[in-house]
């Protein structure tokens, strides 16, 4: 993927320092280590705690163009169903779950949630990507629990436990992820809902809105959509007394064309905000901070390599490695926005808020 284009007119041994130097460079971008560890190579310089500490020499100490940093690329939101097995169009295996990954980690992509994407709070190190996973239908594969006789134990093979696991093996990973869910029984073991959701909110995981009955909101007269909206925001209150239900996954990915009443509404005394609304579909979303970015309409990436008709995960992942330009990556700090000069005009400056904007000069364009 990243060496088929080499000179073939180079003689052995120069190809053979340059392979070490590509081999070199990139396991250096593919660690993607904190920025200061790739900041400020000089001994006295990292002696120097103040000097890391001072945004301006860090910035200026910082090789944003050899970390290829660009903070206006796009940005996966994968998009999960049902963990199990077969695999199938809408089901993913635990094995398949795990090799994404491992795959995505890799390829430099670190998890945050979706309510850091909507907050434009990205913390991954310098170097690496972001990425969002989302899991629609609260399915039971998603989480479940194993009655055994000592009491119920989380199956190992249920997303959530593949989830724990890799970030137990992988820290720097990160571990988020949100969970689309309607109602009555999100996860499919009733006896269970309680447990499961007090469960996802301490661990950090989100709760988003799929309606109240997985309804379709574009069918549905703008009383029973605010209704579907409501009643889901209310019934996660009652699991999660004061919880902030803070996007939506349209059901069947469908919306009405007036989206006002699905951005904002209540319902008998049940107020909902929907900060972000995902599609079903089927490219990353732009950066927070592009002028291309809709919060109003999030596209997302299928994590599946069945019927991908080339939008999949692993098409995309291709896709962005093939085409650096468009991907997001990381200047390591989240209060910087930093994109190469010639992008800077792409940035929204309304969305940066108290966020610096560090165009950067590439002496290659
Ligand atoms: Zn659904």
């Amino acid at each position: 993927m990243f060496m088929s284009k080499f000179p073939q007119f180079l003689s052995c041994r120069r190809k053979a320092a340059l392979l070490l130097l590509l081999i070199l460079l990139l396991t250096l971008s593919l660690s993607c280590s904190k920025a200061d560890d790739l900041i400020g190579a000089s001994p006295e310089e990292k002696q120097d705690d103040k000097d890391s500490a001072d945004p301006k020499k860090r910035e200026e100490a910082m090789d944003y163009e050899a970390l290829g940093v660009n903070e206006i690329g796009e940005i996966m939101i994968l998009m999960y169903h049902e963990i199990g097995e077969p695999e199938s169009t809408w089901c993913r295996t635990p094995d398949n779950f795990r090799k994404d990954l491992e795959t995505l980690y890799a390829e430099g992509y670190r998890l945050i949630s979706m309510n850091d994407l909507l907050d434009g709070h990205i913390d991954v190190p310098a170097g690496c990507s972001p990425v969002v996973l989302t899991f629609d239908d609260g399915t039971a594969g998603q989480f479940r629990y194993l009655e055994k006789k000592s009491g119920p134990v989380l199956d190992p093979h249920c997303a959530v436990a593949i989830l724990e696991e890799f970030y137990a093996a992988h820290p720097d990973f990160g571990l988020a992820a949100t969970f689309y869910i309607f109602y009555e029984t999100p996860f499919g073991q009733a006896e269970y809902i309680q447990k499961k959701l007090s469960y996802l909110d301490e661990k950090g995981f989100e709760i988003g809105n799929h309606g109240y009955n997985h309804g379709n909101l574009r069918r549905l007269s703008p009383k029973e959509a605010r209704r579907e909206l409501a009643l889901q925001v209310k019934r996660t209150r009652d699991y999660l007394p004061g919880y902030n239900v803070r996007s939506l996954a349209l059901p069947y990915g469908e919306r009405p064309e007036e989206m006002s009443y699905i951005l904002e509404g209540n319902f008998e005394g049940t107020a909902y905000r929907n900060d972000g609304v995902l599609l079903v579909g089927a490219n990353p979303a732009p950066s927070p901070f592009s002028l291309d970015y809709d919060p109003r309409a999030l596209p997302r990436v299928r994590a599946s390599e069945i019927d991908t008709d080339g939008m999949g995960l692993y098409d995309w992942l291709e896709r962005l490695s093939d085409n650096p330009e468009r991907r997001y990556i990381s200047d390591g700090d989240p209060a910087t926005v930093a994109v190469p000069e010639e992008r800077a005009e792409k940035v929204d400056r309304y969305r940066l808020g108290d966020k610096t904007l560090i165009p950067y000069q590439t002496k290659s364009e």
